[in-house]
């Protein structure tokens, strides 16, 4: 049993983040009543038939109306235009917090507009899988994962311990962090693979040496690999742009791990290949 409760949730846009969420919090019971708000009619009327949310408004401005919290879910370069919206016609002492993979940029775009009396917890959670929409979410995305906090001086400690309770009940261990801290380890750990794996799909894909589409040959390795590349392009679009400066960071730093690995194949040095390969090795049988 919690004592935690929310009377009224609004999310916008009810794919795999924002509906998972909705599910975790209404299998907990601690949400009255769930109201949806995003692009399509469709997307809507499947989160309505799947019961991730009790209604369903086009209208953000009218989906947020008596929300005790709301929770942004849509990709992160459309929540500057969304918060503008939203944020006027929500009630006094309610909080808008977010699921956006960058925070920074997020934060950039959604406290100049903040109302008095209205709270923004900059969140993310450490979560998902490769599929889009009311149909890829489930309750239990969130369990036994991480959601990262990144709140600003402006964010209040009771909107705060409030988002930190909801992620807890969600089933996440929530970590306090820095912004920026936040959008270097994310952009090592999450965005730069997600660019290497599109990279890899459409350079072996247009590889054209044969008449063959080569890819039919792949097996597991190259299937493992590139899972990620299915992901939504408009969500790594969003991210790629408002994570700029970290990502290309990160893309430099591996090119120059390329570039040595490139080097020492061309030149035949097989103990640096090993000892390369082995290092590689050992750090990732440590994450396991
Ligand atoms: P998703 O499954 O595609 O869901 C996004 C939803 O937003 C869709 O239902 C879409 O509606 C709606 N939407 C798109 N543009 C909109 C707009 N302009 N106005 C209103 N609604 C709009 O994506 P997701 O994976 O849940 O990602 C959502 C957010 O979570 C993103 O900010 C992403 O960075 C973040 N995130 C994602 C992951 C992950 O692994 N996927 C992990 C952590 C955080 P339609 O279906 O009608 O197009």
């Amino acid at each position: 049993m919690t004592d935690f409760h929310i009377g009224r949730l609004t999310v916008i846009g009810v794919g795999l983040i924002g509906g998972s969420l909705a599910l975790a919090l209404r299998d907990a019971g601690v949400v009255d009543d769930i109201v949806g708000a995003g692009r399509s009619i469709e997307n809507l009327e499947t989160a309505l038939e799947l019961e991730i949310v009790d209604r369903y408004c086009l209208d953000p401005v009218e989906a947020v109306q008596g929300a005790d919290l709301v929770f942004l879910s849509t990709p992160v370069q459309t929540f500057g235009s969304l918060a503008g919206q939203l944020l006027p016609a929500m009630k006094p002492g309610s909080i808008l917090t977010d699921g956006g993979s960058v925070k920074g940029d997020v934060i950039h775009q959604i406290e100049p507009l903040l109302p008095p009396g209205i709270a923004f917890v900059p969140g993310h959670p450490i979560a998902g899988t490769e599929n889009s929409g009311a149909t890829a979410a489930f309750s239990t995305l969130y369990r036994d994962k991480r959601c990262i906090l990144t709140p600003t001086p402006i964010t209040p400690a009771a909107a705060l311990e409030t988002v930190r309770r909801m992620w807890q009940v969600a089933g996440s261990e929530v970590v306090v962090m820095e912004v920026e801290k936040h959008d270097r380890i994310l952009a090592a750990i999450s965005h730069l693979p997600h660019m290497i794996a599109y990279t890899l799909v459409n350079a072996v894909g247009s590889y054209d040496r044969f008449e063959e589409n080569i890819l039919e040959y792949s097996a597991g390795g190259f299937r493992d690999f590139t899972r990620i590349a299915s992901s939504d392009p408009t969500m790594w679009r969003d991210i790629a742009l408002t994570n700029r400066e970290a990502l290309l960071e990160m893309m430099e730093r591996y090119e120059n791990f390329l570039a040595e690995l490139k080097e020492d194949i061309r030149s035949g040095e097989g103990q640096k290949l090993y000892d390369f390969f082995l290092k590689s090795k050992l750090l990732r049988d440590a994450i396991l």
